[in-house]
């Protein structure tokens, strides 16, 4: 298996930057996220304050970033990380489809919006997965629930259904629902609590429960600490020095995921700060191994 110098996760503004600076430091990057790179900034209406680009819509600036990776030759790998693990010498990172290994790691996942639900780590593993191409081999003739905070999801919810026997699919956004398998039945409902009892996972609605074998909780970021065993956090947020390394030696973080203010250039700024950090760290490994 490839090792790589700087594995980066997260393609928004923190993990692009980053990723173009460990480039230009010469470093072998692997950098996961997705090709469309941010739902937050694809969202943001007008970026009235980055220098530069006055007015740009997020839509836009997507575009510029998506292009300049291309001038880098820079690829994205389309997956999403379930676990960070440090091994010592290097990390392991787990993802839905492959594991891959890098000497050194940037988290550049963004924060991830709202708190977790009443229930949901206690029972995460027990009844509660975050990761439908993982699991759903689990849920063969069985019910499942998802509660997808993106329409990206629905293609979750569907490769499920090609599983389970039946599918609740509570979508947590205000877009169109596009899903038309028989097996999907769509509930909506504001989300309140996760229960566990006998076997059965029941996901409380504001007004109403779903009662089923397990539930998938399908967000674009997971909290830090669920995601990076032993890493110490402050809430959602990863604690970094100034040059964005955190608890974990070789590990480093960048963005929104640092804490406020939740903001593109601060991004951009970390992620160049945690590339170059990144870049130092392993020069020194390489030194004092002579
Ligand atoms: C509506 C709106 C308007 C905004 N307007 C402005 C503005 O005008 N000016 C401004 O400066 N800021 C604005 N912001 C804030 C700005 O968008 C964020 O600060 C910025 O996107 C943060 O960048 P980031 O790289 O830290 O995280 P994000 O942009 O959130 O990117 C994180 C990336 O990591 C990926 N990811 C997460 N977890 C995983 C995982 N486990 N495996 C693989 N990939 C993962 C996500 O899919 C995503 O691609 C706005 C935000 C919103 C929502």
């Amino acid at each position: 298996m490839d090792r790589y110098d700087i594995c980066i996760i997260g393609t928004g503004p923190a993990g692009i930057s980053a990723a173009l600076t460990a480039k230009n430091r010469n470093k072998s990057i692997l950098l996961i996220g997705r090709k469309d790179l941010s739902n937050k900034v694809i969202k943001s209406h007008k970026i009235l304050n980055y220098p530069g680009l006055p007015d740009i819509t997020g839509e836009d600036f997507v575009k510029a970033m998506r292009e300049h990776l291309d001038r880098m030759e820079i690829e994205i790998t389309e997956e999403q990380v379930t676990n960070v693990y440090a091994m010592g010498d290097y990390f392991a990172v787990q993802c839905a489809k492959e594991m891959y290994e890098s000497r050194s790691v940037i988290l550049a996942t963004g924060v991830m919006p709202g708190s977790l639900l009443p229930g949901e780590e206690m029972y995460l593993g027990n009844g509660v997965s975050y990761c439908a191409t993982c699991d759903a081999a689990l849920y063969k003739g069985k019910e499942a629930t998802v509660l997808g905070y993106s329409p990206k999801e629905e293609e979750e919810a569907a490769f499920l259904a090609e599983m389970a026997d039946k599918v609740y699919y509570v979508p947590v956004y205000k877009d169109e629902v596009k899903l038309s398998d028989p097996k999907i039945e769509v509930i909506y409902g504001r989300p309140e609590e996760i229960r566990r009892a006998e076997g059965k996972s029941t996901l409380v609605l504001d007004g109403q429960e779903i009662v089923s074998d397990g539930i998938f909780v399908l967000r674009d970021a997971v909290s830090p600490g669920q995601l990076v065993p032993g890493l110490e956090t402050d809430g959602a947020h990863i604690k970094t020095e100034r040059d964005m390394s955190t608890s974990i030696k070789g590990l480093f973080a960048a963005g929104d995921i640092t804490g406020t203010p939740y903001q593109d250039a601060k991004s951009v700024g970390e992620g160049n700060i945690a590339a170059i950090s990144a870049a130092l760290y392993l020069n020194g490994k390489e030194r004092s191994n002579g």
